[in-house]
């Protein structure tokens, strides 16, 4: 386990990847005794053993974050849901994709809004990515008002995101492909396309580029998230993305979520320090 006392401390922020990739995404938050999930792209059978292996009861979470209904994203919401009787934070439009999610549970936010969850404030930033209406969030532990920028599948940076996500002690990026491997790799140009066209995902080097500009005083951890299988590797994002905040401040750790496994994403004390992050056999 990290640095930074004992579990549950009051003011203390830590998150945890369950998986991260086309094979399923969730990232789940802490702040003191308050828990959230962003995204549950596994059934709940699977979404229990990550959350198991990582000592977290479905029961305690609070809130289901959803950034998009894509099926890496949302496979195992309504289920989950369902079961956990968990609220749900997403758009109209990924809510609208989701039909067995009950009303009296769905709480839908729209970019530029900000909602209080339990522990946690929600602020939503409409991002651009070929789904209905996704969304990238900046979440604030009510405790400590430490922030995290979490940004999944996005095909652009808009300008609303930088100016969102500034000021952030804690980034998850998407960093989906290095652009080399993907123009000498084995999709077909259309696919190729479609993923660098605006509405995809971001390369390395745009994560790069992104990271380098929020890189406040602040920051103190960047995770890198749904990196492709095929067209990247942990350590050319980790590398690509190192050397672009190079010409900053920044020297805390930038770490590549683990596909396929839970990971601890970064774990920050009331005083804003930070753990390096850990992989856990799941
Ligand atoms: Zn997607
Ligand atoms: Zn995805």
């Amino acid at each position: 386990m990290p640095a930074g006392g004992a579990r549950g401390t009051l003011d203390a922020v830590r998150a945890w990847t369950l998986g991260s990739g086309s094979s399923g995404n969730a990232l789940l938050l802490e702040s003191g005794a308050h828990r959230i999930l962003i995204d549950c792209g596994f059934g709940p059978r699977a979404i229990v053993t990550r959350l198991k292996a990582i000592g977290v009861a479905p029961e305690s979470i609070s809130a289901l974050v959803l950034t998009h209904e894509h099926i890496d994203h949302a496979h195992g919401a309504e289920r989950a849901q369902k079961k956990f009787r968990w609220p749900v934070y997403a758009s109209g439009g990924t809510l609208g994709a989701l039909p067995e999610i009950e009303p009296r549970w769905r709480h839908p936010v729209s970019g530029g809004s900000t909602t209080a969850l339990d522990g946690f404030t929600l602020e939503a930033i409409a991002v651009p990515h070929d789904a209905s209406d996704p969304m990238a969030f900046v979440v604030t532990a009510q405790g400590s008002g430490a922030r995290v920028g979490v940004a999944h599948d996005l095909g652009a940076v808009p300008e609303a995101l930088v100016r969102a996500f500034a000021r952030c002690d804690a980034l998850c990026l998407e960093a989906n492909h290095d652009v080399e491997m993907l123009r000498n790799g084995p999709y077909p140009r259309a696919l190729q396309e479609r993923i660098q066209g605006g509405r995809g995902h971001i390369s390395n080097a745009t994560s790069a580029t992104l990271a380098a500009t929020l890189a406040g005083p602040s920051l103190r951890s960047v995770t890198l998230l749904h990196l492709s299988e095929v067209n990247n590797t942990p350590a050319l994002a980790e590398r690509t993305v190192t050397e672009g905040l190079r010409r900053t401040h920044f020297r805390g750790p930038v770490q590549a979520a683990p596909r396929r496994t839970a990971g601890v994403a970064f774990a920050l004390t009331a005083r804003a320090q930070v753990s390096v992050q850990l992989s856990l056999g799941v």
